[in-house]
């Protein structure tokens, strides 16, 4: 211990008066080599220098040599040497003691002594500063009496601080509070240690006293904040518990801190799954490896629930050892928020994966179909050069991806596919290009397996928000497969409709030829019926009646056979209208009963008035009714019926039904009778027919909008019926039987004035089947060319009433004669008809073309044509 300066200089100070006084010279100096004092004195010569240690307590050593004459005696400087070192003893003593109470100024506030009563005798000045009591009105009290005053001294605390001091015993940290006079608290803490006397009694207790009010209030600061916090907070070392506030025991479900602190171990409120990896932590951390603070994990409560809380922990001193200091949330609720969120993440992501799952199917069964509807996808910048195209399209073509990608279609096609003339196809296209439309072209180019490939490219323009133009995006195709198969389908088609016309003309010259001598067959064998029934006996007229009914026969099958075929050509022409049915059947009657006589049964007519109008060609219909009329009477037996019924039937049609009590249809041929030549077995060569008329009746009445059934039972007989749809004109029919039938008794002739008709035709025997008509009309004759050129003389010079014209002339034909006439002022509102075994639809359209006033068909029915002539020449 060095002393401090001060001492020093007094110490050399007396030094320098001894070396003054017994005139010496005297140099202290310490072990080490420093100099501390060094006092010359010049009389000489030196004869004694005495070298010795200054030794003082704690060590301060201390060279002393002091040099003197031989005047300076022995014990002299025996004097000088222990007055110095007395002098250096005595600084030290008194350095010592001002330490001590420099220390003890710094170690407590005050000091205190008691005498062996415990009553204060000494007190120093400072505990006036923290008790407000002047050391004064302290000595010569007790302590208890001193704090008595203010102190219920009956607490454990004060019970066995006071039996301490009975006992005489040292305590350290006393604490207590103080109330100051003038009301201020102050907390001190007092420390006292007895004194004993050399014989061993107790003399009194000396000792400290500290104002510990600031650390006290920081102490209850710090605690407020701990028991008030609504964080949890703990303390443990080792993983045992030392501390634990109410927010945390409450957050565990503990009901007080010392049940908490029960558990003592950490370890035991970890939940089991999170206990290694804390284990490692604490390791860690026990380690000093710098982790993070901060961690969350979960624990179990009191009752065993797992809550899991988030803490961060740091490293503090806690009652003189390192501890760990936690402060705590309970992030259970969160936790959970968390874990639902991110299972709504899970879940929402789960939906985006099956989403883009989705996506990609659908994107990829676009691509497979668009792959099916195409062979290769392309697109171009908005200069028209390619910038994408894909794979398939070099594997067709012969190119490379330089020799594409850059250039435009154009390019591509003139200088990389060599097609010499694409000019023509280009010019349409780039029109299109050029405005940016969507467009569509096809064109032939050199493929790599094939020289020609047709191809077809399809594009779409591309424009961005702005409706800039960005670009074409489309698709190709080879398309030659199908260009080629609709090539070879239209020859197809073509060579069919030549086909179809050269039958359709067969048909039709066919039914001329048959046509043109039936017409005289059956014009002579009506003519004779008419007018010879006189000179002939009845042999030959029942002959006349089989020429007349085999030619009529023979008409039938051409007109049945030539419908038929012009039904399936889609020639036939239905001319519907309101039809009165009940007038419809009047006039097949007469038919009918021929049919009657001659299969020698019995027909019931049972229709009845009043029934809705149809909608029907009334030719047409007649037709299908009278084949069915022949039917029931053909297979009918001996002495049958045939009953002709109609009615209304639900569903808005008007039916006819023809009933016969014949041989009726055996189950095996129902299916057969309405195909094309397909009779009942048996029936060929024993019952005259040919297997269409069925055929006919059903296409007929199926064109008409009809329908056609029946029901028949083998051996008892059948019921064939015919629906007409109902005509949408509301009223029923009352009206009076047609004109026709008033025409029908043949011998009727309208006309009273002279007519003239010129007939032009080639045929003579048309000309004398016509002449033989016009003989059994007053009023009328006949003049006639056998040319048409003859003809239109003829009718400019005779100015006739009518004419009628044969269209297959020799020359000119009936065609051109017409409009030869219609282009004739003075003649050219004359009526003139046509009259053609041609019954095609397209001829009689092309004569109404022509301008004919009527077309009509031979063989000629006479009372229709008659009451023709009456309406004309009225
Ligand atoms: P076709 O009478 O010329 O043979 P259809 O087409 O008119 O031809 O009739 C076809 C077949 O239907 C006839 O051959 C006949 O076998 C049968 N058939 C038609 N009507 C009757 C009927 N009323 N009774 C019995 N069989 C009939």
């Amino acid at each position: 211990m060095d002393l401090p300066t001060n001492y020093i200089s007094e110490f050399k100070e007396y030094a320098l008066q001894l070396a003054e006084a017994f005139k010496v010279g005297i140099v202290i100096s310490k072990p080490t080599g420093g100099i501390v004092l060094q006092v010359g004195y010049d009389s000489h010569p030196i004869e004694n220098v005495r070298n010795v240690d200054l030794h003082i307590e704690g060590g301060v050593n201390f060279n002393l040599e002091i040099s003197s004459t031989a005047h300076v005696s022995e014990t002299a400087l025996n004097a000088i040497e222990k007055s110095l070192n007395f002098c250096l003893n005595d600084l030290y003593q008194r350095y010592r003691i001002e330490r001590y109470e420099m220390f003890l100024d710094t170690a407590a506030d005050w000091f205190w002594e008691s005498d062996p009563d415990n009553r204060f005798v000494y007190l120093s000045g400072k505990v006036e500063d923290v008790l407000g009591l002047r050391p004064a009105q302290i000595i010569g009290h007790t302590r208890r009496e001193i704090h008595g005053r203010q102190h219920d001294l009956s607490t454990p605390q004060w019970q066995a601080h006071l039996k301490q001091l009975e006992r005489h015993e040292p305590y350290c940290d006393f604490e207590t509070r103080w109330v100051r006079p003038d009301g201020g608290i102050r907390h001190i803490s007092l420390s006292g240690q007895p004194i004993w006397t050399q014989k061993g009694e107790f003399a009194g207790y000396r000792g400290t006293g500290l104002d510990i009010t600031g650390k006290k209030q920081a102490q209850i600061d710090f605690q407020n904040l701990v028991e008030g916090s609504i964080q949890g907070i703990c303390i443990h070392r080792h993983w045992e518990f030392v501390f634990v506030n109410p927010a945390l025991v409450k957050m565990c479900g503990y009901d007080s801190a010392q049940e908490f602190l029960a558990v003592g171990s950490v370890e035991k409120m970890i939940a089991p799954y999170e206990r290694e990896r804390l284990y490692e932590y604490r390791l860690a951390k026990e380690r000093g490896e710098q982790i993070d603070t901060h961690h969350v994990a979960d624990y179990l409560t009191k009752s065993g629930e797992v809550i899991t809380l988030e803490s961060i922990n740091s490293l503090i001193e806690w009652k003189g050892q390192k501890a760990i200091l936690s402060t705590v949330i309970d992030v259970t609720q969160q936790k959970k928020a968390g874990q639902k969120l991110q299972e709504h993440r899970d879940q929402l992501q789960m939906l985006v994966d099956e989403r883009t799952q989705d996506l990609m199917k659908s994107e990829q069964r676009f691509r497979n179909v668009a792959e099916a509807a195409s062979d290769w996808f392309w697109e171009t910048d908005e200069n028209h050069k390619v910038t994408f195209i894909s794979e398939r399209f070099y594997e067709l073509f012969d190119l490379t991806h330089e020799e594409v990608l850059g250039n435009s279609r154009l390019e591509i096609v003139e200088n990389q596919m060599k097609i010499p003339d694409v000019s023509q196809v280009w010019s349409q296209h780039l029109e299109s290009l050029n405005h940016h439309k969507p467009f569509s072209i096809r064109y032939w180019v050199r493929g790599r397996r094939a020289d020609r490939v047709c191809i077809e490219i399809k594009g779409k323009p591309l424009f961005d928000d702005g409706g800039v133009f960005k670009g074409y995006i489309g698709a190709g195709s080879d398309v030659t497969q199908e260009v080629e198969t609709q090539e070879a389908l239209r020859l197809a088609v073509k060579e069919a409709e030549s086909a179809n016309s050269a039958k359709s003309d067969f048909l039709s010259n066919m039914s001329h030829e048959l046509r043109t001598p039936l017409n005289a067959i059956l014009g002579f064998a009506q003519l004779l019926e008419n007018n010879g029934q006189a000179n002939m006996t009845e042999r030959q007229l029942m002959q006349l009646k089989h020429i007349r009914l085999g030619g009529e026969h023979l008409l039938e099958l051409v007109n049945e056979i030539l419908d038929l075929s012009k039904i399936e050509a889609g020639k036939l022409t239905i001319i519907a209208e309101d039809v009165d049915l009940k007038n419809l059947i009047d006039m097949c009657l007469p038919y009918a009963s021929a049919f009657s006589e001659k299969y020698n049964v019995k027909i019931e007519d049972r229709s009845v008035d009043g029934l809705p109008l149809i909608w029907a060609d009334a030719l047409r219909a007649k037709q299908a009714l009278l084949n069915l009329l022949s039917n029931a009477a053909k297979y009918n037996q001996a002495n049958g019926t045939v009953w002709i019924d109609t009615m209304e039937t639900s569903d808005g049609f008007v039916r006819v039904t023809i009933r016969d009590n014949g041989i009726g249809i055996r189950e095996s041929d129902k299916e057969k009778i309405f195909q094309p030549f397909q009779r009942a077995a048996g029936q060929d060569g024993v019952i005259e027919g040919t297997g269409i008329g069925l055929v006919l009746t059903k296409k007929l009445l199926e064109e008409m909008g009809g329908r056609i059934g029946f029901e028949s039972n083998y051996g008892e007989g059948s019921a064939f019926w015919l629906d007409f749809p109902q005509s949408v004109t509301p009223e029923k029919s009352n009206a009076p039987p047609d004109q026709m039938q008033q025409v029908d008794g043949r011998s009727v002739c309208a006309p009273q004035t002279h007519y003239t008709m010129l007939y032009v035709e080639d045929n003579p025997s048309n000309l004398s089947l016509m002449a033989g008509i016009v003989d059994c009309i007053p009023n009328l004759r006949m003049v006639s060319a056998h040319t048409a050129e003859i003809g239109l003389t003829m009718l400019q010079a005779q100015k006739p009433d009518l004419v009628l014209m044969d269209i297959n002339l020799p020359g000119m034909d009936g065609f051109q004669a017409v409009r030869e006439i219609r282009a004739l002022e003075k003649v050219k509102d004359l009526p003139v008809f046509a009259i053609s075994a041609d019954a095609l639809s397209d001829t009689i359209s092309k004569g109404q073309d022509a301008g004919f006033d009527r077309y009509l068909t031979k063989p000629i029915n006479l009372p229709h044509f008659m009451s023709i002539l009456d309406e004309v020449l009225k």
